[in-house]
């Protein structure tokens, strides 16, 4: 058995130190503390996660409270622990209330004492309950640690990120499990996740036609997934053999409609359906074609992150038009709603139940892609080689790594955001998309200043003025 990677958890009361650590712990464990003020001693516990079908022992160290009520004697022993018991150090800080005195405090002991010269140190930026802003990230980096990742805690959010960067750099301490695997229960990448997916779209495109004729013959009652519990208002439904879960379907059915009867759009009930949702299926109007809405929702889409498929629906509608093809009418749609530029067009007949064959083809394979993790020098060394090929301002890159994958994002630092040309942007974007694919996915990447950093950096002091930064 190879020996464990020694995780600890330190940062100031509050920030979400014991949710994490329940978290990556993967359950509740016993003891709990919710009184302030409660002196204890570190909490350890041993786990393993998963990755590839290879096992890495794991052990989790909560500082949490360990010096009482003073924060000052707290600090003292968190940053002891740290010292004598981590190979990495993750350093919690609340995103809500950004970075405070207390966090520098105890971001200078850690400089203080040698752990942050010694061991890498994740920003680990907690309650991110939906997307951050991604400028207000930048407050973070300005922390100089070797990785800055946003999550929340209590909802789940990130955490698979979070274990992948840490395993990255631990490669070494897995043990590949060769035989039939024993009953995994805590994967970094989980086995079997049911596809979630938001049907979305203008009043009276054909959404609910569309469910209908998905959930069909093909409706599940109860999830064939131990421990996936279901709304009452989402449908599970089978297409080809796997499960996809369409999420607040009762939205769909629970139409608004004016005094004067006409349906309106629900723009709050649209949002929290694709914030539920890996993929949302934009459904289009074939027959009426492309309106304003419709770019709206698409909007949203991007703006909340989900991956996304074009439906253009009632394609039985022009039938009686031939000239009209469907080339022609993805053009208009590329036209219209450039920015969706990465989204798979497809063409339906809900009403008939056509062209929807290869649907759980194609959220599979978005899902797939999303998925998709960079290691960090592949990354960087990626950025540095594009950054030769195109580079108007002669932007200099430094350390470039991927963030996140819902939605895939990538930070990299180079000497002067400013000097990002847009045209470089969209060099690498279209080469990122060239090299990796990432269909359906909306990718973001962040431009942060890295003054002073030489090669691939491990800043060691703290910075007090945010540096600039260019989303
Ligand atoms: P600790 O003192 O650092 O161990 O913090 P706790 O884990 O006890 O959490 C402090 C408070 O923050 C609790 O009320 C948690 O419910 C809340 N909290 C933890 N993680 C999150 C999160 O991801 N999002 C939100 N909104 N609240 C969180
Ligand atoms: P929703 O408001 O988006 O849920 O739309 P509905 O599913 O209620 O459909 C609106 C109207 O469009 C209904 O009269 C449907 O019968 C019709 N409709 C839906 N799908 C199709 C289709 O593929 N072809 C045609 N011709 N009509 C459709």
């Amino acid at each position: 058995m190879k020996s464990p990677i020694r995780v600890v958890i330190v940062g100031r009361p509050n920030v979400g130190k014991s949710t994490l650590f329940n978290r990556l712990f993967g359950k509740r464990r016993a003891l709990v503390h919710d009184e302030p003020g409660v002196t204890r001693d570190r909490l350890e516990e041993k786990t393993q996660w998963w990755m590839h079908r290879v096992t890495f022992p794991v052990l989790l160290v909560d500082t949490g409270g360990v010096g009482g009520d003073r924060f000052a004697a707290e600090i003292e022993q968190q940053v002891k622990i740290a010292v004598e018991q981590a190979d990495l150090v993750l350093f919690v800080l609340d995103s809500t209330a950004g970075v405070t005195p207390l966090d520098e405090d105890l971001l200078r002991e850690l400089n203080r004492s040698g752990v942050i010269k010694k061991t890498p140190v994740f920003a680990v930026v907690n309650k991110v309950d939906d997307e951050l802003h991604e400028d207000r990230i930048a407050e973070f980096f300005s922390l100089g640690l070797d990785e800055v990742l946003t999550l929340s805690a209590e909802h789940g959010r990130g955490i698979d990120d979070l274990k992948w960067k840490i395993l990255e750099r631990f490669e070494d301490r897995g043990t590949p499990v060769l035989n039939e695997a024993p009953e995994v229960t805590d994967e970094v990448e989980p086995r079997i996740k049911i596809p979630r997916i938001a049907i979305v779209g203008k009043p009276n495109v054909g959404k609910s036609t569309l469910l209908n004729a998905i959930l069909g013959e093909n409706r599940m009652i109860t999830s064939p997934i131990a421990g996936t519990t279901v709304d009452a208002i989402d449908s599970l439904a089978d297409l080809s053999g796997k499960p996809y879960l369409f999420v607040d379907t009762a939205g769909i059915r629970r139409k608004s409609k004016t005094e004067a009867g006409i349906e309106v759009l629900s723009v709050v009930q649209t949002r929290k359906a694709l914030e539920k949702a890996d993929v949302a299926i934009l459904v289009l109007d074939g027959e009426e074609g492309l309106a304003d809405q419709d770019e709206k929702i698409g909007g949203l889409i991007e703006d909340v992150g989900c991956s996304v498929i074009l439906m253009m629906n009632k394609w039985d509608t022009q039938r009686k038009n031939p000239g009209f093809t469907q080339e022609l009418a993805a053009e208009k749609i590329r036209e219209k709603m450039a920015y969706l530029k990465y989204a798979p067009i497809l063409f339906t007949s809900a009403i008939r139940g056509q062209g929807l064959e290869k649907l759980g083809e194609l959220i599979d394979e978005i899902i797939h892609q999303r998925q998709l993790k960079i290691p960090t020098h592949d990354f960087t060394e990626w950025v540095r080689k594009e950054s030769t090929i195109h580079n108007p301002m002669n932007a200099k890159f430094f350390l470039c790594h991927q963030s996140g994958r819902n939605p895939p994002t990538f930070v990299c630092h180079v000497n002067d955001p400013d000097k990002v040309h847009f045209s470089l942007r969209r060099h690498f974007v279209n080469a990122l998309r060239e090299r990796w694919g990432y269909m359906g996915s909306p990718v973001r990447l962040l431009f942060i200043e890295a003054k002073n950093r030489k090669s691939l950096p491990r800043k060691k002091k703290t910075r007090r003025n945010s540096p600039k930064v260019a989303v």
